[in-house]
Formats: C-alpha cells, sequence, structure tokens
C-alpha cells in the first residue's frame, strides 16, 4: 500500500486476519502504518526508484491515499505491477475537473462546472449561474483545502486571478443548495463484483468530515437505492478496483449530486469497522485479492463514528488515561488510535458506537461524540466528573 497514514494502518489490522502482511511505503518509521507493518519500505511515493521497490513480489498494488503522479503508475502498469485500482479508473479521484468530465459523459448527476484559463472565465461561469460559485484547485486538495467560496462574480475573479497567477490549475462550479452530504460507499473486485454498503449521512466541519450517520437518517427508500446503484455503476464504468467512495449533495429539492470520488478505504466508511459485517479495509483486501466479497449488512439499526480531532491546545493527560477514563464511562465505546502526534484540528483516530436495540439517533450520536470529545480534549462536553 503506497502511504503510511491510518487507512493503511487499519488495512494492515484486516490483512492480519487474511493470513497476509500489508507491506507500506511510508515516508517516516512514525507513520501510522509504519508503526505496525513488519514490511515497511521507506521513501516517497514521487519516487519510480521508491514505488519499485515496494511494488517487487507484492501481489498487487493499491492505496492510502490518492498522490501518487499517474506517468508512474503507467510505469509500473508497464513493467508488470498489479495496481489496483488501476490508473486509467484512479485519476477520476486525483483530478476533479477530468472527474467531472467523464461523470457527465456517463450521464451520472454533477453540479455545473466550467474549466477555468482565465480570471474572466470564472467571472463569466459565476454571472452566468446567477448565484454562489466554489472555486477548487483540480489536483491535490483533501480535508477542504484547495476549495474556496465565491459569493459573486468579483469574488470568483478574484480568487481564480490569485490561483491562476501562483500557476495552479483551478475549476468553478455551483455552489449547491444542500440538505446535507451524503457517500454511498460500495467495492468492487476485478472479477466483476460489487458489494455496496448503506448509505451514510456524513457532517463537516471547516471542510473537514466530523461525523458519520450510518445509516442517513430519514433517507427515503428510493433515494437510498439510486444512490447505491450510482456508486455500483461508477465503480463498473470507471473499472475501480477496491472501494470506491462516491460523495453525494442530497439538495434541497431531494436530488443527488456527486461531489467527489475516492478509490480506498474512505472515512465515510470507518463506521463499518464495528457496524457492518464486513469492513472497508477487510472488503478492500478482498477486491484488490480478487476474492469474493464480504456481507455489507449492517449489524445494528444505527451506527455513528465520530472523529477525534486534535484539540486547540494538548491536554496535560496523557492519551491513555483518557481512553482509561472514557471506558470508565461508556463501555461500548469502540476506540480506533491512529498512533500520530496530537496538533489541533488533526485525525487522531475515531470512535464508533453501535446502537443498542431501540436506543435513539440522538443518545448515540451525543455518546460519540462526546467520547470523541474526551478522547482530544480531555473534557467531557455535559461537565461530567469520573471522579
Ligand atoms: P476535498 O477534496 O478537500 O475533500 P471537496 O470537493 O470534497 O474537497 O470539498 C470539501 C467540502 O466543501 C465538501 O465536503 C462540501 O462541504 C463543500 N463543497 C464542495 N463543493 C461544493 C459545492 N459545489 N457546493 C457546495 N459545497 C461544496
Amino acid at each position: 500500500m503506497i502511504g503510511g497514514g491510518q487507512l493503511a494502518r487499519m488495512t494492515h489490522q484486516a490483512a492480519i486476519a487474511l493470513g497476509q502482511t500489508l507491506r507500506v511505503l511510508a515516508v517516516d518509521p512514525a507513520d501510522p502504518a509504519a508503526q505496525v507493518s513488519p514490511d515497511v519500505v521507506l521513501g516517497s511515493h514521487t519516487d519510480f526508484e521508491a514505488l519499485q521497490r515496494v511494488a517487487t513480489g507484492a501481489t498487487a498494488l493499491t492505496f492510502d491515499h490518492e498522490h501518487v503522479p499517474t506517468e508512474l503508475l503507467d510505469k509500473l502498469v508497464a513493467a508488470g505491477v498489479n495496481v489496483a485500482p488501476p490508473p486509467e479508473a484512479l485519476v477520476h479521484a486525483q483530478d476533479k475537473l477530468l472527474m467531472r468530465q467523464r461523470l457527465s459523459a456517463l450521464n451520472a448527476p454533477v453540479p455545473r462546472f466550467a474549466t477555468i484559463e482565465t480570471a474572466d472565465d470564472a467571472a463569466a461561469f459565476a454571472e452566468q449561474i446567477g448565484g454562489p460559485t466554489v472555486i477548487k484547485t483540480v489536483r491535490g486538495g483533501y480535508d477542504g483545502r484547495g476549495v474556496l467560496m465565491a459569493d459573486d462574480a468579483a469574488e470568483a475573479r478574484d480568487i481564480a486571478a490569485r490561483y491562476l497567477g501562483d500557476g495552479v490549475p483551478v475549476m468553478i462550479e455551483e455552489r449547491v443548495a444542500m440538505r446535507r452530504e451524503l457517500s454511498a460507499l460500495v467495492a468492487r473486485s476485478p472479477f466483476g463484483q460489487g458489494a455496496a454498503w448503506p448509505v451514510v449521512e456524513t457532517v463537516q466541519r471547516n471542510g473537514i468530515c466530523v461525523e458519520v450517520i450510518a445509516p442517513a437518517p430519514d433517507l427515503p427508500a428510493t433515494l437510498g437505492a439510486a444512490a447505491q446503484e450510482l456508486g455500483l455503476r461508477l465503480a463498473h464504468e470507471l473499472g475501480v478496483v477496491g472501494v470506491l467512495a462516491v460523495e453525494l449533495f442530497e439538495t434541497i429539492d431531494g436530488a443527488l449530486l456527486v461531489n467527489e470520488l475516492a478509490m480506498r478505504p474512505h472515512n465515510s466508511g470507518h463506521w463499518t469497522m464495528d457496524g457492518s459485517v464486513t469492513s472497508q479495509f477487510e472488503q478492500h483486501l478482498r477486491a484488490v485479492l480478487d476474492y469474493p466479497l464480504g456481507d455489507t449488512a449492517a449489524r445494528a439499526p444505527l451506527t455513528v463514528m465520530s472523529n477525534v480531532l486534535g484539540a486547540p491546545e494538548i491536554p496535560a493527560m496523557s492519551v491513555d488515561e483518557r481512553v482509561h477514563h472514557l471506558f470508565g464511562r461508556m463501555p461500548e465505546a469502540k476506540v480506533h488510535l491512529y498512533g500520530k502526534g496530537e496538533r489541533a484540528g488533526r485525525k487522531l483516530g475515531h470512535v464508533n458506537i453501535v446502537g443498542a436495540p431501540g436506543q435513539d439517533l440522538a443518545t448515540i450520536r451525543e455518546r460519540a461524540n462526546r467520547a470523541a470529545h474526551w478522547l482530544s480534549h480531555a473534557e467531557w462536553t455535559d461537565g461530567w466528573d469520573g471522579h
């Protein structure tokens, strides 16, 4: 797996049970996956020699992020490496403009968008839309970096001019009036099998996913089925191998629009580790190894995942002690920590709460969010005192 982040760490965890060893290409021995895999290659994902070294003898080569340049992946394929997902699929998770163009050609619903060559192009598109727009870097964005909102044409022009002045390619699209964000997570194997998990709601703050509710509350069955079918169709049409996350907007009038694609395990699927018969990490491995896919059914009517995001000030209490206190209060909390140093806003781990039969959503959400906040802040949101 290229990249030694938390996704590789959790994929390795699933690999152990399948009798596999995940070799990781990590930048630093302290990277989350490098800490736990016995088979680490140190190097950069932009260094062809390092990519070759990690691929030698591997059954398949897959990813924890989408930052490997397409040219290098093409060279690996030419050298006989089984790259999964293949570069011609992965590029749709790397290049937002190409993704929008391909999805339009496939008649998949996307926000109205345009390419931008000059700042005037951005202003002209915003005028034509007659509403707020979003300017996005075509490549390299994640967690909301490289996504800027413009209220009017003048602002769109300014933002585009700044990026283009720095030589950064950008695109523009309408700002969608949405009810909420959803994610349709599916997997596809080279054999052609597909599997879809229940569609979830993702909650973002400052462009970062903070919470996932599985399944998406009050989602009309027809819309949920349409999102799953869209995910499976895109996985098939694009030739994806592994997990595909289709990030969706549910518009205020109840339609679906595709925001982004990710071809790897995804934050919107962390709930599956405890809330589904097959976790997304195991499923990604099954798909990449061309095994039959696992059952995607939920284990409970409701599961909530809350991200542990670094507090503005690192608490004096050790993480170990925080975990100890959390377990004292919430025996049902399933904690997944990534072994990262604490830094404000950084994704340090997540907590899953699998709802008990009859437990209402508000209670499950409150418990998940309270647990995650406690783990990063050493502070109970309701002032509870464990002593
Ligand atoms: P990243 O690659 O950084 O994850 P995204 O394209 O997913 O960037 O955008 C990050 C967030 O910005 C989205 O989750 C959504 O909240 C908001 N956003 C992105 N595009 C639009 C849009 N067209 N309309 C409204 N909000 C948007």
